[in-house]
C-alpha cells in the first residue's frame, strides 16, 4: 500500500448551472482518488450563490451523474456532516460574519459605487493603458461616513482592501508562481444583494470546512491570489494547491460544447451507452501520468499510482475515438453480471429519447432463465463498443430471424452453402445431448462429408445462425442458441438460398 498523508480533506465543488462537464468528472475523480487513497474525507459542496444560473434540477443531475461514475462522498448536502450546510445558498449568514469580521478590521470597506460608475471607469482606464481595476474610491472613505450612509439606505457592497504585494503560490501542479502586487484589484466579497461572491464563498468555505488540498482546474488559478489574500487576512494557514491542466477542443482550446467536437456532458456519454469505468480511466489519462505505459488503469490501480505530482502541466486533447476503444475494451472484459448491471446503468433517469436500448435490453432479456442472461451478454460483448449496441447483438440471438448482412447473404448464395445448411440442420437434429462442443464435431463432420472445411464451411454455419459474419464462437454461438433455434435457422437458410 502507498504512504497515507494524515489530514486529507479535498472538496468538489460544483456550481449547478448545467450538466456535470467531463473536466469536472475528472476534477471530482482526482479529488475522490487523492481522498480515499489517504484515506482522508471527500467533500461535495454545492456552490449555487448565483441565484439566476443556479437550480435544483441542475444540482440533482450533477450529483445523479457523480453517483453513476462511482464518486461517492463522505460530506455533502445529502448525506451532511460536521461542517454543513453544504450549499452555499444556505449559508449566508456565515458570509456576513466573516465580511463583518474583515469590515471592523480594516481588511474591507463599504462600497457605494454603482454598476454604471464602475463600468464608466473601468472603460476609461482601459483606454488610458492602465489596468481596470477597481480605483479604490470608496477605500478611501472614513468609515463612519460609510457607516452613516449605509445606515441611511443607501445600497453598497463589501470590498476586500487587496494587500500591496506579491503573493507566491506553490501549486503541485505548477510549481511557484508569483502573483505580483498590483494583479489584483480591492475585490467584491459581499455584493449589495447581500450574497458573496466566489472567491469570497470559496475561501470562507475551505478555512470553514478544514480542507486540506485544493485540486481544480487550471482555469481558477488567476483566482488563488484573491483566496490566498483571504486566507491571510482570516488568520488562517491555505491548503495545498493543485491546478489540474486542462482538457481541450481539437484546435487546443478549452474544450465546449460546439459543432463538430464530442461531447462534453457527462450525460451524453451515459446515454450513448459508455459505462463509468471507461469514462474515468480515460478522463484520469487526460492529465495524470502513471508513470510507465499502461492505457487503461482501474480505480484500484489509479489508487495505487495516483499522486499530486504525476499530473501533467499541459492541456491534452480530447479524443472521442480513444474513449470509444477504451468503453470497448471495458465491455470486452467484462463479467455477464456486470455487463447486466451496467445495462440498468444504476440510480437515475436517461435523457427523454435515449432510454430506449436500456429498455430493448430489458425486453430481450426479461425472458431468460438466471444465468442465461449472463452468459449471453458475455457472448456478445465482443462486437459491441457500447453499451447502446448491446441489444441489437443480443436481438440476434434471441429476437425473430435476424436480417441478413450483405456479406452474410453472399456466403450463403455460394454453391453448395444451401445443401450444407440442409445437411448440418439434419445432423443436429439427431445430437441426443445439445452442446457447443456437440455442435463442433457434427460441423466438422458434416464438412468432411461435403468436402468443406475451414472458411467455406464455417461462414455460411455462421450466416445461416446469425445473419453476420462476425460474432461469437461457433460452440457458445450454438451453446446461446439452443438447439431448436440453430436448426430452425440452418433449416430457414437452406430454403431461401442457393
Ligand atoms: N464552483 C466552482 C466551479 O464549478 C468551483 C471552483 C473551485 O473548485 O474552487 O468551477
Amino acid at each position: 500500500m502507498p504512504q497515507t498523508q494524515p489530514g486529507v480533506r479535498v472538496r468538489f465543488a460544483p456550481s449547478p448551472t448545467g450538466w456535470l462537464h467531463v473536466g469536472g468528472a475528472r476534477t471530482a475523480y482526482f479529488n475522490w482518488l487523492f481522498a480515499r487513497r489517504h484515506a482522508g474525507a471527500f467533500v461535495l459542496r454545492v456552490e449555487d450563490t448565483d441565484e439566476a444560473r443556479s437550480s435544483g434540477a441542475s444540482e440533482r443531475a450533477v450529483l445523479d451523474d457523480l453517483r453513476w461514475l462511482g464518486l461517492s462522498w463522505d460530506e455533502g448536502p445529502d448525506v451532511g456532516g460536521p461542517h454543513g450546510p453544504y450549499r452555499q445558498s444556505e449559508r449566508l449568514p456565515l458570509y456576513r460574519e466573516r465580511a463583518d469580521e474583515l469590515l471592523a478590521a480594516g481588511r474591507a470597506f463599504r462600497c457605494f459605487c454603482t454598476d454604471d460608475e464602475l463600468d464608466q471607469r473601468r472603460q476609461a482606464a482601459l483606454a488610458a493603458g492602465r489596468p481596470p481595476h477597481y480605483d479604490g474610491r470608496c477605500r478611501a472613505l472614513a468609515p463612519a461616513d460609510a457607516e452613516a450612509r449605509a445606515c441611511g439606505g443607501e445600497p453598497s457592497s463589501l470590498r476586500f482592501a487587496a494587500p500591496a504585494r506579491d503573493w507566491t503560490l506553490r501549486d503541485h501542479v505548477r510549481g511557484e508562481v508569483t502573483f505580483p502586487a498590483g494583479v489584483v484589484g480591492d475585490f467584491v466579497i459581499l455584493r449589495s444583494s447581500g450574497l458573496p461572491t466566489y472567491n469570497f464563498a470559496c475561501a470562507v468555505d475551505d478555512a470553514a470546512m478544514r480542507i486540506s488540498h485544493v485540486i481544480r482546474a487550471e482555469e481558477h488559478l488567476a483566482n488563488t491570489p484573491r483566496q490566498l489574500m483571504l486566507y491571510d487576512a482570516f488568520g488562517e494557514a491555505p491548503p495545498q494547491f493543485a491546478h489540474v491542466a486542462l482538457i481541450l477542443n481539437r484546435d487546443r482550446t478549452k474544450m465546449s460544447k460546439r459543432a463538430g467536437e464530442a461531447a462534453v456532458a457527462v450525460g451524453d456519454w451515459r446515454a450513448a451507452g459508455y459505462v463509468p469505468e471507461a469514462m474515468l480511466s480515460y478522463l484520469a489519462l487526460l492529465g495524470f501520468h502513471p508513470g510507465d505505459d499502461r492505457e487503461v488503469l482501474t480505480r484500484e490501480e489509479l489508487l495505487e499510482a495516483f499522486t499530486l505530482d504525476r499530473l501533467g502541466r499541459s492541456g491534452s486533447v480530447f479524443d472521442a475515438a480513444k474513449l470509444q476503444w477504451m468503453n470497448a475494451h471495458w465491455l470486452h472484459h467484462a463479467s455477464g453480471e456486470q455487463l447486466a448491471a451496467w445495462l440498468e446503468s444504476g440510480p437515475g433517469a436517461l435523457p427523454v429519447g435515449v432510454a430506449d436500448w436500456r429498455a430493448e435490453a430489458r425486453r430481450l432479456l426479461a425472458p431468460l432463465a438466471p444465468g442465461a442472461r449472463e452468459q449471453l451478454l458475455e457472448g456478445v460483448r465482443g462486437n459491441a463498443a457500447t453499451l447502446a449496441e448491446l441489444p441489437g447483438e443480443v436481438a440476434v440471438l434471441v429476437g425473430g430471424e435476424p436480417a441478413l448482412e450483405p456479406e452474410a447473404a453472399g456466403s450463403l448464395e455460394a454453391p453448395g452453402a444451401r445443401e450444407l445448411c440442409a445437411a448440418l440442420a439434419d445432423a443436429l437434429g439427431s445430437l441426443a445431448q445439445w452442446s457447443g462442443e456437440g455442435f463442433k464435431s457434427t460441423i466438422q463432420a458434416t464438412g468432411r462429408q461435403q468436402g468443406r472445411k475451414g472458411r467455406e464451411l464455417f461462414m455460411p454455419v455462421r450466416a445461416a445462425l446469425t445473419g453476420r459474419t462476425h460474432g461469437p464462437e461457433l460452440p457458445l454461438l450454438a451453446e446461446l442458441l439452443g438447439q431448436d433455434r440453430c436448426i430452425a435457422r440452418l433449416q430457414d437458410a437452406a430454403r431461401h438460398t442457393g
